[in-house]
């Protein structure tokens, strides 16, 4: 079985961050964890819905293969 490629953020892994979600999605749908993470962060830490909090999401994202 050929492995797939999972783009996933941890935001276990962000600074200040107690929290334990983490979310992964195909890699060729990375424009969805992208928005799903800026979401999130809104939501629950307190960062504006903006492009700067995009892009603070995309440095989280990991390229795994599994
Ligand atoms: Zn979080």
């Amino acid at each position: 079985m050929s492995q797939e490629r999972w783009a996933v953020i941890d935001c276990a892994k962000a600074p200040n961050s107690n929290c334990k979600l983490k979310m992964v999605v195909p890699e060729d749908r990375l424009e969805d964890l992208v928005e799903a993470a800026c979401d999130h962060m809104c939501k629950r830490h307190n960062q504006e819905d903006n492009q700067e909090t995009r892009e603070m999401a995309r440095g989280f994202i990991e390229i795994k293969e599994w």
